[in-house]
This record gives C-alpha cells, sequence and structure tokens, in this order.
C-alpha cells in the first residue's frame, strides 16, 4: 500500500510517498476491516450518550386517530356554516362515546381524538356557544385544526437510524414508542499510552526540563466524549522494550489502543519500532501529507486499531479530531460525523500547496454569524487547543483563502455548535 514505505532509513519522511489524512483513513479503514460492535440492552434512562444499534420504526401511527389541535368544537366540516347541538364533552386520556351526527358538535380540548364523525374542529375564538347549542358562522373546510392519524409517524416509518447517537430528542422519541430497553453498541474499551522521558504525571513537580503528560487526559476525553470507554495505562519512558511490554500487555484488555508520542522517525522515536516487535501486519501507514500531524501512526496487531499520535499536544489533539475520529466511530457504531460551524474567515490565511492544514481558530458571535481569526499554527503550543475554539481544514490544492471568504470549522470546544 501506498504510504507504509514512507520512511527513508535514516533520511526521514520521504514527501512524495506520504498520503493526504482523508485517503489514508479511508485506506486504514479498507485494510483494518474493523468489525461492527456488539450489542447490549440498556434502560432508557441510561441510554444518553449511547449509539442506537438497531433503526427504530413506529410501530403503529402516530397519532392512532385524529386530534385535535386547538381547544374548540369537534364537528362535521359539511354542516358549516350553521348551528350546533353540544352533544358531549371530549375528555383527554378517553376516547368520545358514540359518534356524533349531522348538526352535533362536542367541546375539545387540544390534544383530544376526535369522535367518530367529525372531520373538523372550530377553535373556540370562532364559535359562539349559547348554553347547549354552537353557532359557527363561518364555513370551516374538512380536517381544519386537527392531525390526521399517521401525521406525525406512520405505521412502520423508520424513525432513527441504527449509529445514531442517542441525546434527548431521541430518547422523547424513544419513550413515546414505549422502547424502555434500548439496543446499543457495547462501548469499545479504547487504551492510552503515553510515551516520553520528559513525562512527569499531572501531580508532581515538572521540572524546566520535563513536561507534564497532559495528551494521557486529553484523549482519554475525547475518546469518552467519543463514546469509548477510556483506559490510561502507566506513561512509559523511552527505552527499548518498555513500549514494547506496555502495549503487550494492554492490548487483551482493550479494543484498541491510541499511542501518544515518539511516533516520528528519530532515534527516540520508538514508537513504529515497538508495533511492528510485536506483530503482524504493524504498522501500516506511517506518516501524512498533513501540519500539524505528520508523525502519525495508522496500525493493526492482529485486528485490533494500534494508533499512534504525536506527542505535540495540539498535533495530537487535532489529528484525533480531524483524522482518527472515523477510526473512532468505526469501533462505537456511530453513524454521525462532526457538525461544522459556517464561519466568515476575520483574516486572509495563506498556506503552501502540496500539504492539508488544520488551521486553529478562533470563533465569536457576531450577532447570529460567526467570524473565524486564524491562530498561527504551532504544534508544540500547549495551550493553541485552549485558545481556539476549532479549526478549519485546508485542501492539498488551496494556497490562500481570502479574508471575508466563508469557512466551514470544526468546533474543538463543547457545545459550541
Ligand atoms: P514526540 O512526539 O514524542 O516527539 O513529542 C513531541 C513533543 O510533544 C515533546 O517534546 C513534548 O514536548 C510533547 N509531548 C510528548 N508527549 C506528551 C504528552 N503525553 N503530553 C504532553 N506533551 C507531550
Ligand atoms: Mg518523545
Amino acid at each position: 500500500m501506498r504510504g507504509v514505505h514512507a520512511v527513508l532509513p535514516g533520511r526521514g519522511f520521504d514527501h512524495s510517498e506520504l498520503m493526504p489524512p482523508g485517503q489514508a483513513v479511508i485506506a486504514y479503514l479498507a485494510r483494518a476491516e474493523i468489525a461492527a460492535p456488539g450489542e447490549e440492552t440498556v434502560a432508557l434512562d441510561s441510554a444518553a450518550g449511547r449509539f442506537l444499534a438497531r433503526a427504530v420504526f413506529a410501530d403503529r401511527d402516530y397519532p392512532a386517530a385524529a386530534r385535535s389541535t386547538m381547544d374548540g368544537f369537534a364537528l362535521r366540516s359539511a354542516d358549516t356554516p350553521g348551528r350546533f347541538h353540544i352533544a358531549g364533552d371530549v375528555q383527554m386520556g378517553q376516547l368520545f362515546d358514540g359518534g356524533i351526527g349531522a348538526g352535533e358538535c362536542v367541546r375539545i380540548p387540544t390534544g383530544g381524538f376526535l369522535p367518530t364523525g367529525a372531520d373538523a374542529v372550530v377553535p373556540i375564538e370562532q364559535a359562539h356557544a349559547d348554553g347547549d347549542w354552537a353557532e359557527i358562522s363561518a364555513a370551516v373546510p374538512a380536517n381544519d385544526c386537527l392531525n390526521a392519524a399517521g401525521e406525525d409517524m406512520k405505521d412502520g416509518e423508520a424513525i432513527l437510524q441504527r449509529g445514531r447517537r442517542i441525546g434527548p430528542s431521541e430518547i422523547s422519541v424513544l419513550a413515546t414508542l414505549g422502547i424502555a430497553q434500548v439496543a446499543v453498541y457495547r462501548k469499545p474499551r479504547v487504551g492510552i499510552i503515553s510515551s516520553g522521558d520528559e513525562l512527569v504525571g499531572v501531580g508532581e513537580r515538572a521540572g524546566p526540563a520535563q513536561i507534564r503528560d497532559s495528551n494521557r487526559y486529553a484523549i482519554a476525553a475525547s475518546l469518552r466524549q467519543k463514546g469509548c470507554e477510556a483506559v490510561a495505562f502507566p506513561t512509559v519512558a523511552d527505552r527499548p522494550g518498555e513500549l514494547e511490554k506496555a502495549i503487550g500487555e494492554a492490548l487483551p484488555l482493550c479494543d484498541a489502543l491510541i499511542l501518544s508520542g515518539g511516533s516520528s522517525v528519530g532515534t527516540g522515536d520508538l514508537t513504529p519500532g515497538a508495533i511492528n516487535n510485536l506483530g503482524e501486519p504493524g504498522v501500516v501507514i506511517h506518516g501524512l501529507r498533513v501540519k500539524p500531524g505528520k508523525p502519525t501512526v495508522f496500525a493493526l496487531l492482529g485486528r485490533k486499531p494500534v494508533l499512534g499520535l504525536p506527542g505535540n499536544p495540539t498535533s495530537a489533539l487535532l489529528i484525533l479530531e480531524a483524522v482518527i475520529a472515523p477510526v473512532i466511530a468505526t469501533l462505537t457504531g456511530s453513524a454521525q460525523r462532526a457538525m461544522l460551524v459556517t464561519a466568515l474567515l476575520e483574516e486572509e490565511l495563506t498556506a503552501r500547496a502540496g500539504w492539508t492544514w488544520y488551521v486553529p481558530v478562533c470563533l465569536r458571535d457576531d450577532g447570529g454569524r460567526y467570524l473565524a481569526r486564524p491562530l498561527a499554527i504551532h504544534s508544540s503550543s500547549a495551550s493553541l487547543p485552549a485558545r481556539a475554539t476549532g479549526f478549519l481544514t485546508i485542501g492539498e490544492d488551496v494556497t490562500e483563502i481570502a479574508r471575508g471568504a466563508t469557512v466551514n470549522v470544526q468546533p474543538l470546544m463543547e457545545g459550541l455548535i
């Protein structure tokens, strides 16, 4: 496969062999053939955040019969205008006992089911009621002020697709359909291993040349947001054999592994070699024609995905969101992709052709539209992900985007859509 031999021994990446990220992920997924995740059943109350393992269909018409959309009088439209005898009241939760005949009407509340014989509702404001009689002065068309049977959902209609993430809207319709137990995909367990001699724990004092292992937490948070169970394994030093040992211990406990750091081609970068020492097929793609994030590793050990992210926090997060996300979605069974925000570019952007660029931007609301201010890419920046609220993608052939152009931004900040 193109891209597999993108590393020249002793000379780093062979740029002519690198694949653009979109192409790489497609090639990797085709090679990996990740099986659909298993199913489990959860109570409706615990289903939020999970992915539907089966499509959901309406079990009958909703509403089951015609229902009023107004407080008023149900009657036969053909009898209007006219004077109607009020034959009774429709009660909520009950069908009206007996139908109505010519010249008759019944009082009906919003949501009440129409009695047989009635085919329209006249709102209370358009009727003049006096004792047992109601005067309707204008003609009303059939089906006025009502929801017909099946207007909301038709018997057998597909309402929710498989792989849809369950949120409040999905919970609402599942409850309406009486689905108290929901078939969802099992959460994949994804392990995280950070490596680097310079790394110390988040609770430790970091010397001037040391770095706190922030990726371990950031990657775990991102994986959980994407619907995985994330398990961080102990941080590993850049010593031959250590990463092999850590991967070897973690892999049997996980469905996939994400590795942070050591993914490039320097002498201290042990990740690709460690993966290859552990089995077949090993590294499938090493290096992407992308900035930041070139030293990304797509690998498989047996059938399990092993993905190596660059250690730089900005690169790691951008690659995870922009490139690895579809692999994670295949593991979770998610049929959803990131929603993009349309924004106007606040400053002109120029980019070197031949590379895909992920440009962090700061989005701000400008009275109903978003403005996107590009931030300078420093992939080694630890604070850039927090300063950015999203990023935009510049394709290989694009060398400039004018100020004021409409761009699509993928949000990084939660809730920003
Ligand atoms: P590497 O990909 O191993 O070459 O690491 C590149 C740079 O990323 C390092 O010099 C560190 O500054 C930073 N880095 C590596 N691993 C982590 C991590 N787990 N958390 C935060 N920063 C890291
Ligand atoms: Mg390193």
